[in-house]
């Protein structure tokens, strides 16, 4: 840790910001050159002040009422000599905005070789800590907004990374017939700002935005010429908690997942509400441990032996299901007396509300003394195939290797029943409401650890202990992908910014750095969501050669078309075969209307040929010679209705298993499935995808919906591929 004397003082002196003479020395503190520089108040003694200075001089205003200096007149540069720097201060002292001010000084420093203008600055976002951000300076900054942001620490590669983010990033190439610029002195200062024991990590308490702006960047060197930081008034943020082994997690959510014992509060005995649908839900849906209806005054509530109390109960309860008004909660919670392991409570009514605030510390604290975990207030349940657990009604029972956590609770319906009704099957599904005790981290964690979970889904509204969230997301590094639906992306980020880097940060900023830096996918939509947990559930990312030559076959022109442009949209070629596939494919014969170009489009009568098994040989041609990284094959259900007796589906489905076969790890098998939404087009399109996933190829509704996954299979193979690059960079380093 580096001495913040320089920030003491300042704060000392009721500062709220370094002004910029003590911003560059802390920045020098850290390693990072600033131009040799002194700050003078009157120009009689200047000839002493500048012995030993290389001219050409920069003169700048020093006042804490200026903002922007040279906005205000306040900065002069290429200053040849002592008297040119002296005309320069009486000048500057003249201009209105100067006049007005309270000016402590003019700094007067050495002109920065010639070079690209580059800003690195820092903001700390309340959840996530401190950021860093890199982007080109003047109208790129300005105007454009050109910026990247990672959350620090950052490593070198994570640096590399974000320039080459930058859309104006020729311009540090030498674009223009200037000389390319010296990109590891950039990533330097980028490091000693943002790396391990960088300034926006070491000073996190301390420091709450950071610009250099600009740093000039030649073919040799950086230079810092203008420095400003804000002082920060609160600490920064910390994860909450070390992070547990995965055999302890496992251990710790057993009895949530596989609950032995279940106690029910809130049923009646006579009437019906929703505890009581959860009994019947349950015990449909095959639970096999007891239940405990929990009742004051009855002995039975639907046919189940009622206890008076959580405390009660022949055997302690590991998941207790709530659903009673909000302000009885607490007392019954404590009254378990240790003997609960995890208390979902349905009720609403606590921190959601105005009100229900004090409630709900009331209802953490007594499930502390109680000695249980809350899960909610304000959700719908869990929803757990290998503990035979659920709350929506005809769940599939089937267990799956999806793990979800949902932070609504009908949003976590929509995902089990949308997602069953695509052929998605779940490890879990845990609704966590407000969080007041269990947040999205701990089910996270315990997915990362469960072998059953291979693909973990998040619906997030807010995110509680982001440095947490941080820590859990780079734990799976792209090996267990994450696809994360966030709530209120667009949110507005700093309101009151008092740098360029903060006006910068928003919430959207953040989320991509996360998404870039981390390797999860940020999903737009419940349908992206769902399309790539099911292209996940399925298909391995293939981190030795990451997704982008795709083939498309199907039927349907004007389809393939479209998706062809969608798909590069979202960054995959369909390109056009070259000669040898070509050939092949003219080699088969096909009916005049098949196209065979890239999309390969084959009219219902081609498909209908050798009773479907003409695909197999299409296929083959185009994995022999084109050797595609994915196959987006599409079949339009409703032009095989009324077209004869054969219905060559089974066959194209049985073609593509045995090509995926004969080429083991080639490409990644995608259909879509196309209805028109007819009743009989609907049936045959629920058959054909329960025969498609029984063999491991993924179902989507349209090109577009596989167009989503594979981009998000691509982006988690391309985050291995650096993933391991950096561990090897590590290695060697
Ligand atoms: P402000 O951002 O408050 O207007 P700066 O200190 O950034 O003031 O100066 C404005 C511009 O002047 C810089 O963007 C840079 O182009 C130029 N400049 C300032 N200091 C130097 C320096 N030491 N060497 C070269 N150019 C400089
Ligand atoms: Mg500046």
């Amino acid at each position: 840790m580096k001495d913040t004397a320089i920030i003491k003082e300042a704060r000392d002196a009721g500062r709220s910001a370094l002004d910029e003479e003590n911003g560059k020395k802390l920045l020098s503190e850290y390693g990072i050159s600033v131009p040799k520089s002194t700050v003078v108040s009157d120009v009689e003694t200047i000839t002493d002040a500048l012995k030993g200075f290389k001219f050409p001089l920069v003169v700048k205003v020093v006042s804490r009422d200026i903002l922007h200096k040279s906005d205000a007149g306040g900065v002069a540069v290429g200053l040849q000599d002592t008297e040119e720097v002296k005309t320069a201060i009486i000048e500057m002292a003249q201009r209105p905005a100067i006049a007005q001010a309270n000016v402590e000084g003019y700094l007067v420093e050495e002109m920065a070789p010639t070079g690209q203008e580059v800003v690195v600055g820092g903001v700390r976002d309340p959840q996530f800590g401190p950021m860093i951000m890199v982007g080109l300076g003047g109208i790129f900054v300005e105007v454009l907004s050109d910026v990247t942001f990672r959350v620090c620490p950052i490593n070198r590669s994570d640096a590399t990374e974000m320039l080459n983010e930058l859309k104006g990033k020729a311009l540090l190439d030498g674009a223009r017939g200037r000389l390319p610029v010296d990109r590891d002195a950039i990533i330097d200062v980028m490091m000693k700002m943002g790396g391990d024991s960088g300034l926006l990590v070491e000073l996190a308490d301390d420091v709450d935005e950071a610009d250099i702006n600009p740093l000039i960047v030649s073919d040799n060197g950086a230079v810092a010429v203008d420095a400003r930081f804000i002082l920060a008034d609160t600490p920064a943020a910390t994860p909450s908690q070390e992070p547990l082994s995965d055999e302890s997690v496992r251990k710790k959510f057993e009895p949530l997942f596989k609950p032995n014992t279940i106690a029910v509060i809130g049923a009646s005995a006579s009437g019906h509400t929703i505890a009581n649908t959860f009994i019947r839900r349950v015990t449909e849906f095959g639970y096999t441990g007891s239940i405990y209806p929990i009742h004051p005054k009855a002995s039975e509530v639907d046919g189940l032996k009622a206890y008076p109390s959580l405390g009660e109960t022949p055997d302690p309860v590991d998941y207790a299901y709530i659903a009673i008004s909000s302000s009885a909660v607490p007392p019954l919670i404590e009254a378990a007396n240790g003997r609960v392991s995890y208390a979902q409570v349905i009720s609403s009514g606590f921190g959601e509300v105005e009100e229900g605030i004090a409630l709900q510390t009331e209802l953490v604290e007594s499930a502390r003394s109680g000695g249980c975990r809350v899960i909610g207030p304000n959700c719908l349940g869990t929803y757990s195939p290998r503990g035979g657990l659920t709350f929506p009604e005809n769940a599939p029972r089937a267990l799956g290797n999806v793990g979800v956590i949902s932070q609504s609770g009908g949003l976590g319906t929509d995902i089990v029943k949308r997602g069953q009704m695509r052929g998605i099957a779940y490890s879990g599904l845990v609704t966590v409401g407000n969080c007041a005790d269990i947040n999205p981290n701990d089910i996270l964690e315990f997915y990362l650890a469960d072998d059953q979970t291979r693909v973990i889904g998040l619906y997030l509204e807010g995110v509680q202990d982001g440095r947490r969230f941080f820590e859990l997301l780079n734990r799976a590094k792209g090996q267990k992908p994450i696809v994360v639906l966030k709530g209120g992306r667009t949110a507005e980020g700093r309101k009151a910014a008092a740098s360029h880097t903060g006006s910068l940060a928003g919430n959207e900023q953040v989320w991509e750095a996360l998404e870039r830096q981390t390797g999860c996918v940020l999903a737009e939509t419940l349908d992206d969501f769902l399309d790539c947990l099911m292209a996940f559930q399925v298909l391995a990312p293939r981190s030795e050669r990451p997704t982008n030559r795709i083939a498309m076959f199907g039927n349907g022109g004007g389809t393939s078309v479209l998706a062809t442009d969608y798909f590069a949209r979202h960054g995959l070629s369909v390109e056009p075969f070259e000669a040898d596939t070509i050939q092949a494919l003219e080699d088969l014969q096909m009916p005049p209307g098949t196209s065979i170009a890239n999309p390969v489009d084959a009219p219902v009568g081609t498909l209908q040929q050798e009773n479907g098994l003409i695909a197999e040989k299409v296929l083959d041609a185009v994995y022999t010679h084109f050797k595609p990284d994915a196959v987006a094959m599409h079949l339009n259900l409703a032009a095989f209705v009324g077209r004869g007796p054969i219905d060559p589906l089974e066959n194209l489905i049985g073609a593509a298993l045995r090509i995926q076969k004969k080429y083991p790890g080639q490409a990644h098998f995608l259909l879509a499935l196309r209805s028109d939404g007819n009743p009989d087009v609907e049936a045959s399109k629920k058959k054909y995808t329960e025969m498609a996933l029984g063999v491991g190829i993924p179902v989507f509704a349209e090109l577009s919906n596989i167009a989503i996954a594979l981009e998000a299979l691509k982006h988690v193979e391309q985050f291995q591929v650096t993933h391991i690059a950096r561990v090897q960079m590590a290695k060697q380093s």
